[in-house]
């Protein structure tokens, strides 16, 4: 069966919009059937436009034609998903333009994948397009550099930006319907030196967890989180390297904890998802909304529960201890390795050591580690660290990349999770609270599923 790679779809993406089928098996033909009738000026000209493509075309009759979409359809379904963008163009009210077409097609293309983050780049030698799917980046397409103007404007349009600014950043948001769901982009666009780039996160809220269960976390583990987020008062950590999903755990928790007799606050740089039943408030440093100016503010608004994005600086975490302290539970996040790290991090921000003993209700650690591709994962043939000899290479497998996973070997995360009950053991070492993490994590190396290069990145292993 034939799917679509990384470096086929530039030419699948345009035979699906412009009913095209390569008259060479598989798709690096340049001459297409087309069904009589068609303005084949006009899809040439198109087809160069966009994709730099010199194409030649070979008109049939209407139910011959019809044979063979249909045969070629057959042969790629993962691109027949991507086949349909009239919701797209509805919800934009845009005129259907090349352009717009083509954009249609690239923001299909990574909800369909899952991508995060989808960046266009403008470099000396033209646009760089990139998804990032399970925390990589990935090239897309390389467009000439003069399709930068059009696609930014088309963009700014999107999130009603002003178009004629070129020259400074600008920041947005839109949404689109995409087969029938909802999905937000958040915009992002930097002058750069060959052009502007813009940088999309997209946020697509299937994908958003409703509950812990979700997050395929042990049942213990659940439990200790749920009793930590049941106390009135008190501090909830999580932490963690960036990217690793500490915020997509506390959004998890929030979701499941629908108290319609609670005040629940958020603070967030930025706003991510909207959360039912909470108030939430972005950082904006442009007015000088610092989280600790909202936080700070947020107290005379009689909250029970608060969820502070991130400590990032001693002020905030001061005002999150007394917020704590005094009858609130606030739910935050820490960039650090351990939670050892954590509590000499917060202590280094000048928190004393018997305050956060009394209120911290627990620490979360977590990781997320990218899965091998169930379909073409083989032996694992690099020596093992001493650290991990006992465990035994045979049952190792690594991706070696195939079609399904475009080539990267891996398809998905999963997320490690370790509770740790906070006492003064937990400011010495880091034995007791890391190690069922990475044991866990082992526990998934010897079963083939995580890839031995991914643990000994993510994973503190050697601490
Ligand atoms: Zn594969």
């Amino acid at each position: 069966m034939a799917t679509a790679g990384s470096g086929d779809w530039d030419l699948a993406l345009p035979c699906h919009s412009y009913r095209l089928v390569p008259v060479r098996k598989g798709l690096r033909g340049k001459a297409f059937y087309v069904e009589e009738g068609q303005d084949l000026y006009a899809i040439g000209h198109e087809l160069q436009f966009l994709w730099g493509l010199a194409a030649e075309f070979v008109p049939i009759p209407q139910e011959q034609f019809a044979e063979l979409w249909e045969d070629f359809c057959r042969r790629l379904p993962k691109i027949g998903v991507l086949g349909n963008f009239s919701d797209v163009f509805a919800a934009t009210a845009l005129e259907p333009s090349p352009v717009g077409r083509l954009l249609a097609r690239i923001f299909a293309k990574a909800v369909h994948l899952g991508a995060s983050d989808l960046h266009f780049e403008s470099l000396r030698d033209g646009l760089l397009v990139r998804l990032r799917v399970d925390g990589a980046l990935r090239e897309e397409l390389r467009l000439a550099g003069e399709m930068c103007v059009p696609i930014s404007i088309l963009l700014k349009t999107l999130a009603k930006l002003d178009i004629a600014e070129r020259f400074r950043p600008q920041d947005g948001r839109f949404g689109l319907r995409f087969a029938g769901a909802a999905v937000d982009f958040r915009i992002s666009i930097l002058p750069t030196k060959f052009g502007e780039s813009m940088a999309l996160r997209i946020l697509d809220r299937r994908r958003l967890f409703r509950g812990l269960g979700d997050l395929a976390m042990d049942a213990a583990t659940a439990t200790a989180i749920r009793a930590a987020l049941a106390s009135p008062s008190g501090l909830f950590l999580v932490t963690g390297p960036t990217g690793s999903g500490k915020t997509t755990t506390l959004y998890a928790a929030l979701s499941e904890m629908d108290c319609p007799d609670k005040k629940v606050l958020t603070i967030e740089d930025p706003i991510e998802y909207d959360l039912q039943n909470c108030l939430q408030a972005a950082v904006d440093l442009s007015v000088g909304r610092t989280f600790s100016t909202v936080l700070r503010s947020f107290l005379r608004h009689d909250p029970d529960k608060i969820f502070v994005g991130e400590i990032r600086d001693g002020e905030t975490a001061e005002i999150a201890l007394r917020a704590a302290l005094t009858g609130h539970l606030v739910l935050t996040t820490l960039h650090t390795a351990t939670p050892r790290e954590a509590l000499l991090r917060l202590e280094e921000m000048g928190l004393e050591r018997p305050l956060l003993l009394s209120c911290l209700r627990g620490i979360l650690s977590q990781r997320l580690l990218r899965l091998n591709c169930p379909d073409c994962r083989g032996p694992e043939n690099s020596e093992l660290p001493p650290q991990l000899a006992r465990l035994r290479r045979e049952n190792l497998r690594r991706g070696i990349g195939c079609d399904s996973c475009g080539g990267r070997g891996t398809v998905g995360r999963r997320a490690f999770f370790e509770f740790l009950s906070v006492n003064e053991k937990s400011f010495q070492e880091d034995g007791a609270g890391i190690g069922s993490l990475v044991r866990a994590g082992m526990g998934a190396l010897s079963a083939g599923e995580v890839p031995l290069e991914e643990f000994l990145q993510q994973m503190p292993w050697n601490r």
